[in-house]
């Protein structure tokens, strides 16, 4: 059984849906809704910390326990320091080539947590991808703010990762720009539905197409590079599209107040070539 969960509009205590705003809440799940905009705790999680997510111990994005300390914070993380093949990296347009991914995504329930370092999309229904003969699960994605990758030396908005698993084990990532632009009624699920506090989760909608995150054009970057948060594993096959998608200032300002900043900053590119597969 499932309760129905009704966003509320900007106003506080508004009954009114924003666009396409139903979420069904699972009956196990804590949740909470997105502060401030007329939403309201339905299990736990207090309401006393509206506008940013609680932080989760461990390691995080600033002070003490921020990307610079991460190697230190467990002897698992050292690669986050001495690694040779750390993500992000700057891209250069100058790069940028026709990458070789084929992509076969599919519907899938959209299920919505906050892991207290981003919102993240549980997506093993999704589909897959096929870069140069291996094909790759997608398992989750997630997103950042501001992007971790830049462009010649800028950052976008936000970006979102695809993350895919193959059957032996390795990782495929698929990088997305977003920057600032037209509304994306694509992805209302996604910002409507955020949960609130680390520990939330909510089942967005029933029905969420993992291909609408998708810019047109394959044009892009291929590098091997790592998971960009602790424990910086390496060896992942990283493809990030050139074109970035569009959202609203509204939508990023959503992610913003429970995401202010959780980009890894960019990392030594040593002597990988990038775009080196076509
Ligand atoms: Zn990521």
């Amino acid at each position: 059984m499932r309760t129905l969960y009704v966003p509320g509009r900007q106003q506080a205590g508004g009954q009114s849906r924003l666009p396409g705003g139903e979420c069904y809440v699972d009956r196990a799940a804590r949740v909470s809704e997105i502060c401030g905009r007329g939403l309201r705790v339905l299990h736990g999680a207090g309401t006393g910390d509206c506008g940013r997510s609680r932080r989760v111990p461990g390691w995080s994005y600033e002070g003490n326990t921020g990307p610079d300390h991460w190697a230190d914070l467990s002897p698992d993380f050292t690669a986050c320091r001495i690694g040779s093949q750390q993500t992000p990296i700057d891209l250069l347009n100058a790069q940028k080539a026709e990458v070789s991914i084929e992509i076969d995504y599919r519907p899938l329930p959209l299920r919505l947590a906050n892991n207290g370092h981003t919102i993240q999309a549980a997506a093993a229904d999704g589909g897959a991808v096929s870069i140069d003969g291996t094909g790759y699960d997608l398992a989750q994605f997630h997103f950042h703010h501001p992007s971790e990758h830049t462009l010649d030396g800028v950052a976008f908005d936000m970006e979102l990762h695809l993350v895919h698993k193959s059957g032996a084990g390795g990782l495929a990532v698929v990088g997305v720009f977003m920057k600032e632009g037209s509304h994306n009624s694509a992805l209302d699920a996604v910002f409507n539905c955020m949960p609130l506090n680390a520990g939330g989760e909510v089942l967005a909608v029933e029905r969420f197409d993992p291909a609408v995150l998708l810019p047109k054009s394959r044009t892009g970057f291929r590098y091997t590079g790592s998971l960009t948060t602790p424990p910086c594993s390496e060896g992942l096959v990283w493809t990030v599209f050139q074109d970035p998608i569009e959202v609203s200032r509204e939508q990023i300002r959503r992610f913003a107040l429970l995401f202010p900043n959780n980009a890894r900053p960019t990392q030594r590119k040593s002597d990988r070539g990038l775009a080196e597969a076509r």
